[in-house]
């Protein structure tokens, strides 16, 4: 299986970032191509073009390497084809149809090669590569450069499933203020914080408030504005990348959890549901910004990596019925309080452990030792970075 290593380029010459820039709109230039070749199919009635026509039609055309315009080829069909299944149920749907100025740079990988401290991405024939000063493991793959409020290098990398050995089974719910709760089967739980994920979104929320605040004031376009601008979109991408990494570390310690209590089946509760649920402005924003399907996805791939097979599936119910006796309520507060039997608990263990009724048809007894752990340090970087920038 592979996973795909993120390198800021932030360091690279100017003139390295200008090719970069005239290659994307290059590559723009195939994708709108693409969608015109398809237009004209469709409103002809005549045969869609598959594969080999559009690689026939783009050969030699454009200043990519001849892999880079075959996989661009190769996205433009498979959203043609996800869009006509969409299509089904969705008319709405339409096929790709906007003109794009950038594109993305893909290279399969049989067309990069990596030396030592650099990785040389070529241009097609005739042309300068782009050499990028990045040191690659030797085993990487397919490379991608994608701009991201500045340039990024995405690179696969092959990762050896491991193997674990057990029986236990794990149930995972995922929540706001805390990330995760994992309930084994052999009476042990972690309970991984969330807060600090919290505490970057509540304070780019506000931050970013403040900044569209004295927008407002200026003329839209007027320097002051585009300075304004400028410290709006690096506060959101400083932060979001500061929130991927507390959400990786944080399921990664999930795994290594599971790892360690040997579990080979993970549950993980699926969230949809309690988040069409309208509570007022605030909590709706909350809501609405929880990104549990990331949650989801970074555990399925983690787990998949260590060799543990993963499903995800309902928690409906779970977090309302007491682990001890049944008893049915509306959880208040972080701690579970049963009215009838007077038990407490925590109310994220609460969920997970009655899931795993859901998950495994058994009904396990409430963990005896729960761990808290918080997915990693959180620095306050963002501050001084925007005070900085503003004032
Ligand atoms: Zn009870």
């Amino acid at each position: 299986m592979e996973t795909v290593r993120i390198y800021r380029l932030n360091n690279i010459p100017q003139s390295v970032k200008a090719r970069i820039r005239e290659a994307q709109m290059e590559a723009a230039r195939v994708w709108n191509d693409c969608c015109q070749i398809h237009r004209e199919a469709r409103q002809s009635g005549s045969r869609w073009p598959n594969r080999d026509d559009l690689q026939k039609a783009a050969k030699g055309r454009y200043a990519l390497h001849s892999q880079t315009i075959q996989m661009i080829c190769h996205a433009f069909l498979a959203n043609v084809d996800t869009t006509r299944q969409v299509k089904k149920n969705n008319p709405k749907m339409r096929y790709p149809y906007k003109t794009k100025r950038f594109y993305p740079l893909y290279w399969p990988e049989q067309a990069v090669s990596i030396q030592a401290g650099r990785v040389v991405l070529p241009m097609g024939r005739g042309r300068k590569s782009i050499v990028l000063k990045v040191d690659l493991p030797k085993n990487a793959g397919a490379c991608k450069i994608v701009w991201n409020n500045g340039y990024e290098l995405h690179v696969a990398i092959p990762v050896e499933i491991e193997k674990t050995i057990g029986e236990a089974k794990a149930t995972v719910d995922l929540g706001q203020i805390h990330q995760a709760a994992v309930v084994t089967n052999t009476g042990h739980a972690v309970v991984v914080s969330g807060r600090g994920i919290r505490s970057i979104k509540r304070y780019r929320d506000k931050e970013l408030g403040k900044l569209a605040r004295m927008q407002a004031r200026c003329q839209k376009g007027s320097r002051r504005w585009r300075k304004l601008q400028k410290a709006k979109n690096e506060l959101a991408v400083k932060t979001s990348r500061q929130i991927r990494d507390l959400r990786h570390k944080g399921t990664r310690k999930v795994i290594d959890f599971c790892k360690e209590q040997g579990v080979t089946t993970l549950y993980i509760g699926n969230p949809d549901g309690v988040r069409t649920n309208r509570c007022g402005r605030k909590h709706n924003q909350r809501m609405s910004q929880w990104e549990y399907g990331k949650d989801i996805s970074y555990l399925k791939h983690k787990a998949k990596a260590a060799g543990i097979e993963s499903f995800t599936g309902t928690e409906r119910g779970t977090s309302s019925r007491c682990p001890v006796c049944g008893h049915h309520q509306k959880p208040k507060g972080r701690t579970w309080q049963c009215r009838k039997c007077g038990f407490v608990g925590h109310r994220d263990v609460v969920g997970a452990t009655n899931m795993h009724r859901i998950a495994y048809g058994e009904k396990i007894e409430f963990p005896s030792k729960i761990t808290y752990l918080r997915p990693g340090k959180t620095r306050n970087v963002v501050v001084a970075a925007t005070r900085a920038k503003v004032v």
